[in-house]
């Protein structure tokens, strides 16, 4: 840290220090209470406490009537009176019950216990006001344990009308700590430090956008004084956080330009343009063109490319992928390829092969299983540099393999490598190596913005011409026998069939187990010599996995019965129908990768979801969303609302997604705000030292210093 830095440090804690008060300290915790807060809710200053936000509110500002209520369990209050009050017995005790109407109906009011107490403080035909779950029995509305107030006393209370309810734990609410004594502890401590919460972002913003000052913003998102100010507040406090991120990802991603030295690619030569001219399969898409303008405009830079590069199954990266490593080769550098499983590379490189025919590229592959004899070749040659393009798997990490100038590393699939991983490819470089990842993943943008803003983001959004959308359907287990007559019938017009089960590991003795059973009764209903089958799974040896999957692709079984295994990138273009057995164990974007693998062929093809009937509502909106759509988008949109941004792969491998009160998904539009001004502001003032951005530099430091993002800027 230089001398500005740690005088800006010094004058923000003396700006903050009573918020860096241990929290044991406030008035009404104490050092037990203290203990609790800190391993429970990881608040350990009072400054925690303050950002400490609920996670919904209760509205009493609304009055329901009895003719209005739903039966959601949704907490309700009304007006009303008791008429009258009685108690029932049942099997286990009594229970006391009143009779609770308004003007529009009755309801029931029920406790279980406390009988006496309650029985007498309750009086017959005064207006109250009743608060509580609603649920509906017998078509009859009742409501337990309800919290009564006379209207006259409700009248003139004080409370806010949106009452905070924070998150908790079992063990809090076992110790005493309800939402009440948050809320009071909450009072205390804004009682005791208001007078510290300064403002965090410049004041031409907060004007230009209308935003709440950041201490009614704290106030109103604890205290709200009405549905509107919590709306503001909240909004408040959304852009902040997202604006900070937005800010941090952005200056990482400048100053890895900035610093991050690569080569630059600056000539276009002999090997691109042949084969731009004379050998180009197909027409590019227009996505495919811009795509590769992007990567160009990238590599001929001397800053490193670090590029993500998306683009739905069968949306033709592999071509943009060959083109690059031409640039590359044009420019006297090696490329590697490196993908996640021997199948995989096996494809690239004779995918890759197709494509380079009319050229004169020396290509070779690397995986686990590539003889010794050859490895040492391709070790020879990679280091005196007559190989140029190298596909492979993990085999490519090995420290062996050493590189003569690796100029361009292409990554498949990227949430199966690690960042470390990756990284290893190039430790060996002084100058790393332009990198290109590549997923069939569909991030929505949204996301993508925030885990991955310190990458450029290229986008393939158009498939090539003439793809025939797939059909998908949603079959119950009962119906199989329609589905193998429909099978024989693909069958006898010359298609090829997947059927593939789940694996998971946890439960792997179980699922092998299914898929053992299945294989053998689908021999059993597809006999030979009428038909044959192949079977893959993870347990076989790669050159078995290879002489299955060969016997498929060259046509000579007509099912595949397989598991995950060939999620992945596997193009076999006469194979029409794609059947998932227990779908509804498969996440959305595995199933979309799934289905991937048919629809790349001339014909109509098929995905049949095969499943029980007992379904979670969760499972059916995953059926019912690829039944509708094709669109790996859309089904990530959905996937993410489903399962939220953290389980998303790769998620974890960033911190950022630790948010307080904004949400990905939710908050898009407030994402998208947040970024356009933290991109305009560091586009006129990167280094933040103009006077209007003083706060807004002290504010990101610390909390670079939090992050941990400051060691890689220095
Ligand atoms: P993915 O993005 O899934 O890796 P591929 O690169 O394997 O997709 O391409 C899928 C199929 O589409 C391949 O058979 C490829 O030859 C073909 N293809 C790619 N781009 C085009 C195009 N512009 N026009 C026609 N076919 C294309
Ligand atoms: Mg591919």
């Amino acid at each position: 840290m230089n001398f500005e830095q740690r005088i800006l440090n010094v004058e923000l804690q003396q700006m903050s220090n009573l918020l860096q008060t241990p929290i044991e300290y406030l008035k009404g915790v104490g050092p037990n209470r203290g203990e609790l807060l800190r391993k429970e809710l990881g608040i350990h200053k009072y400054g925690d406490l303050v950002n400490f936000f609920p996670n919904r509110y209760i509205d009493r500002t609304r009055y329901y009537k009895i003719n209005e209520l739903q039966n959601n369990a949704a907490e309700v209050q009304l007006i009303g009176k008791i008429i009258n009050i009685k108690t029932v017995e049942q099997k286990r005790g009594k229970r006391l019950v009143a009779t609770f109407v308004d003007d529009t109906g009755q309801m029931e009011l029920v406790w279980f216990q406390g009988h006496k107490w309650i029985r007498e403080s309750l009086q017959l035909n005064v207006p109250i006001v009743i608060f509580g779950k609603c649920t509906s029995f017998n078509s009859v509305f009742n409501m337990a344990h309800p919290e009564i107030e006379l209207l006259s006393e409700h009248e003139q209370s004080l409370r806010s009308a949106l009452q905070p309810v924070y998150p908790s734990t079992e063990i809090l609410t076992n110790r005493g700590i309800s939402n009440r004594t948050i809320n009071k502890m909450m009072q205390q401590l804004f009682l005791e430090t208001q007078d510290q919460f300064t403002e965090t972002l410049p004041n031409y913003l907060i004007d230009e956008l209308k935003l709440m000052p950041k201490k009614s913003a704290l106030f109103n998102i604890h205290f709200p004084k009405s549905a509107e100010a919590l709306a503001k507040a909240q909004f408040r406090l959304k852009f902040e956080e997202l604006f900070f991120i937005q800010l941090q990802l952005i200056t990482k991603n400048l100053i890895r330009k900035h610093k991050i030295k690569g080569h630059p690619f600056t000539i276009v030569g002999e090997n691109f343009n042949n084969f731009f001219q004379n050998h180009l399969p197909f027409d590019l898409t227009n996505a495919q063109k811009r795509v590769l303008k992007e990567i160009r405009n990238d590599m001929g830079n001397p800053a490193q490319m670090n590029r993500l590069l998306q683009g739905d199954v069968g949306s033709g990266k592999t071509i943009v992928a060959f083109m690059s490593m031409l640039l590359a080769l044009d420019n006297g550098f090696q490329s590697c390829l490196m993908a996640p499983t021997e199948i995989l590379a096996n494809q690239h490189f004779i995918g890759l092969s197709e494509l380079a025919q009319a050229l004169n590229i020396n290509i070779k592959i690397l995986t686990g299983s590539t003889k010794t004899a050859q490895r040492k070749i391709i070790h020879e040659e990679l280091e005196n540099g007559s190989l140029h393009i190298i596909i492979g798997t993990h085999a490519l990490l090995e420290d062996k393999v050493k590189f003569q100038n690796l100029g361009l590393a292409i990554i498949d699939e990227q949430h199966r490598f690690g960042v470390e991983q990756r990284s290893k490819l190039w430790k060996k470089n002084d100058i790393p190596p332009h990198v290109l990842v590549m997923t069939a993943t569909p991030i929505p943008r949204t996301l993508a913005m925030s885990l991955y803003g310190d990458l450029d983001i290229s986008v393939i959004d158009e498939l090539p011409p003439g793809r025939k959308p797939i059909q998908t359907v949603h079959r119950f287990d009962s119906n199989r026998l329609k589905v193998w007559k429909f099978i024989r019938d693909e069958i006898a017009l010359g298609r090829q069939i997947y059927i593939v089960y789940p694996l998971i590991q946890e439960s792997e003795k179980m699922d092998f187990k299914d898929l053992m059973d299945g294989y053998e009764s689908i021999s059993r209903d597809f006999p030979l010599p009428q038909y044959a089958i192949s079977i893959l799974h993870g347990k076989m040896k790669p050159a078995d996995k290879d002489a299955e999957m060969k016997r498929f692709s060259e046509g000579k079984t007509n099912i595949m019965v397989a598991t995950t295994v060939i999620e992945v990138g596997v193009n076999i273009p006469n194979a029409s129908v794609m059947i998932i057995e227990s779908a509804e164990r498969f996440g959305l974007s595995q199933l979309h990768q799934l289905r991937g693998r048919v629809g790349r062929g001339a014909e109509q093809s098929y995905c049949i979801l095969m499943t029980s009937h007992k379904l979670s509502n969760d499972s059916k909106t995953r059926m019912e969303t690829m039944v509708r759509t094709n669109d790996g988008f859309e089904i990530a949109e959905v996937d993410l609302k489903l399962r939220g941004p953290g389980d998303l792969m790769g998620t974890q491998q960033s911190g950022v997604l630790n948010l307080q009160i904004a949400d990905i998904v939710r908050d898009r539009d407030i994402l998208q705000l947040a970024r356009n001004y933290a991109v305009k502001i560091l586009k006129d003032d990167a280094p933040l030292i103009k006077p209007e951005h003083a706060t807004l530099r002290a504010v990101f430091m610390e909390l670079c210093k939090k992050k941990n993002i400051w060691n890689y800027i220095s």
